[in-house]
């Protein structure tokens, strides 16, 4: 299975994807993850992308397909992947597809994962009280969600044109949204 998952911030994507990735056994991908572990150790790689990440802002697409090249030549990702906060631009949509073409191993789905805004802003605070992510206060947040429909969701009608979209109402307990997605998965 080779997947991606997206959904605006604070759908819960990441926590859907844990689920996902241990359902399928295959390794859960999160670009954002990987990031936050390069500023944490304080790697050139961090240092290129803190200051983007601080403002709500992308990191540019060369480096984020460099990274995501990288990890896709690793063996683990052989049986399938899903991948989890990329792609976020059509430059990197196109990027993916690339990759994964000249690898034979096109994607098998797309997930998107639906929210009522309010509900998403309500837990994003939430999350920042308990996390106290650098990028989770309520400006960064508003920029984080313009940015996600200025540039990512235009990505949802191009996968639905390649007949892989799938969307799941990410609204409930995060039980009743795994069971959803697993059940439009295993389709
Ligand atoms: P996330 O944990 O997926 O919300 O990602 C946190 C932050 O990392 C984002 O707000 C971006 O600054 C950066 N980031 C993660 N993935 C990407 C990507 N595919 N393209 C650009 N920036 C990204």
């Amino acid at each position: 299975m080779r997947l991606v998952i997206m959904g605006p911030p604070g759908a819960g994507k990441g926590t859907q994807a844990a689920v996902i990735a241990e359902a399928f056994a295959i390794p859960h991908i999160s670009t954002g993850a990987i990031f936050r572990a390069n500023v944490g150790e304080g790697t050139e790689l961090g240092r290129e992308a803190k200051g983007y990440m601080d403002r709500g802002e992308y990191v540019p697409d060369s480096v984020v397909n460099n990274m995501v090249a990288d990890r896709l030549t690793e063996s683990d990702t052989d049986g399938g992947f899903l991948l989890d906060g990329y792609p976020r631009t059509v430059d990197q949509l196109h990027e993916l597809n690339r990759m994964l073409g000249e690898a034979d191993r096109p994607l098998d789905r797309a997930l998107e994962i639906t929210v009522n805004t309010e509900e998403v802003v309500q837990r994003l605070l939430k999350r920042a009280e308990i996390e106290g992510r650098a990028d989770d206060t309520e400006e960064v947040i508003r920029r984080r969600m313009e940015v996600y429909t200025a540039e990512t969701e235009p990505l949802t009608s191009l996968y639905s044109e390649q007949g892989i979209l799938v969307r799941v109402d990410g609204m409930g307990s995060i039980e009743e949204v795994s069971e959803r997605i697993l059940a439009a998965l295993r389709d």
